[in-house]
């Protein structure tokens, strides 16, 4: 990795760069933008860069990448960077061989690991464990107690907090004492999606910085390089489905390198997304409608369920501009022309902003842990009222 790595944020980059060259740094961060953008892979190549031993200095500074610190960094293993975000309380408990709680607490080590391990092949995926109640006070007390030693090699700490809007009220008055007299040699970076939600006194303390969605034309730019082997059609359908979220990208190209472009994954979900509302919109075929909302909210998990009405977001764009168009040709789904054209025909003059938006409530439904089967049920009603056959 280094900066050239990174997709899209240039500006944000400059400014951190030239802080860095100037001395400048602030104490502490706010690294707020949509999910999947890559905020945190800007706040670990700033962690290479202030440890790096083999700094390149091209007209601005760079961390080497290969170095025994950037490595480390790269294994989550450089006694200089804390990585915090949301785990179960059991994980921090002491081990005592002696007691039956210690496989309670080997397995949550587990599933600790598992999420580290995930985010080594996904630089760009959010960890959370499942079962976490938030950011814990003890985490933020072993941030305060590792702040109190000097940094090892000469280098600098950082503190790199992923969704600090779900800090605990105790834990979140501890950071906030840590960031009102931020030792001189710690560096925090607080890294979230929802601005909104992190508290305000803590906002106050962080130098915040913005960062937007990667643009498609960015996206597409990494995807030919970093995943060369991917097909054009496989590519666009990449960059369309995840809608500026790297970690999504990254997750559709894995799938399709396994199981090649036909089969992948991103495509049969989409597919399945097509094929549902087909049967939600055909007269007289009620109770299949209701049996395959079943069968989604069953046996898909969130994120296939998210992913699907993400299609069906995108198929929504695809007849809206057919019907404005009839000539349209950039496509979300080049190769769905004719179905997309048979849904013009069929469904006259849909109000194309109040169905994004029932999907996009869906969406954030499932998302915040809404029960899949009665928020799809609700989904498909709205379906029906809104797409009436003409
Ligand atoms: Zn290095």
């Amino acid at each position: 990795m280094s900066w050239d790595s990174i997709v899209g944020h240039g500006l944000q980059i400059r400014i951190l760069r030239t802080a860095v060259s100037a001395g400048r740094l602030a104490h502490a961060y706010l690294f707020s933008g949509p999910e999947g953008t890559g905020k945190e892979t800007v706040a670990f190549e700033l962690a290479k860069l202030l440890n790096c031993r083999q700094v390149v200095n091209a007209g601005f500074s760079e961390a080497c990448g290969r170095c025994e610190s950037c490595r480390m960094i790269d294994d989550f293993m450089h006694p200089n960077v804390e990585y915090v975000f949301p785990v179960e309380s059991v994980l921090l408990e002491q081990s005592d061989p002696s007691k039956a709680e210690n496989k309670r607490i080997a397995e949550a080590r587990d599933r600790y690991e598992a999420l580290i391990e995930k985010k080594k092949r996904n630089p760009y995926f959010t960890p959370a464990m499942d079962r976490s109640m938030g950011i814990l006070t003890d985490q933020v007390a072993a941030l305060q107690q590792k702040a109190s030693f000097m940094p090892s090699e000469g280098g600098k700490k950082i503190f790199i907090i992923s969704q600090p809007e779900k800090l605990l009220a105790a834990a979140a008055n501890k950071l906030l004492k840590l960031l009102e007299e931020p030792p001189e040699h710690v560096l925090f970076v607080l890294v979230t999606s929802r601005p909104e939600s992190v508290l305000p006194t803590i906002r106050s303390r962080c130098q915040a910085l913005k960062f937007s969605r990667v643009r498609p034309a960015d996206m597409e730019r990494w995807l030919s390089s970093a995943k060369a082997e991917l097909s054009e059609e496989a590519r666009r359908f990449i960059v369309n489905f995840s809608r500026g979220n790297l970690g999504t990208a990254v997750e559709l190209a894995a799938t399709a390198g396994e199981s090649g472009d036909d089969a992948f994954e991103g495509l049969a979900i989409r597919n399945r997304a097509v094929e549902f509302l087909r049967t939600v919109l055909s007269p007289g075929r009620l109770d299949e409608a209701v049996s395959e909302t079943e069968n989604i909210a069953k046996n898909l998990g969130r994120q296939e369920i998210v992913s699907l009405l993400g299609a069906l977001l995108l198929f929504f764009q695809d007849i809206n501009h057919r019907k404005i168009d009839p000539s349209w040709r950039a496509l979300n789904n080049p190769d769905l022309v004719e179905p997309v054209d048979r849904f013009v025909r069929n469904f006259g003059d849909p109000d194309f902003l109040a169905l994004s938006i029932a999907t996009e409530e869906t969406i954030r439904a499932i998302q915040r842990n809404g029960n899949p089967l009665l928020t799809l049920g609700a989904f498909t009603i709205r379906l029906k009222r809104l797409l009436r056959r003409v």
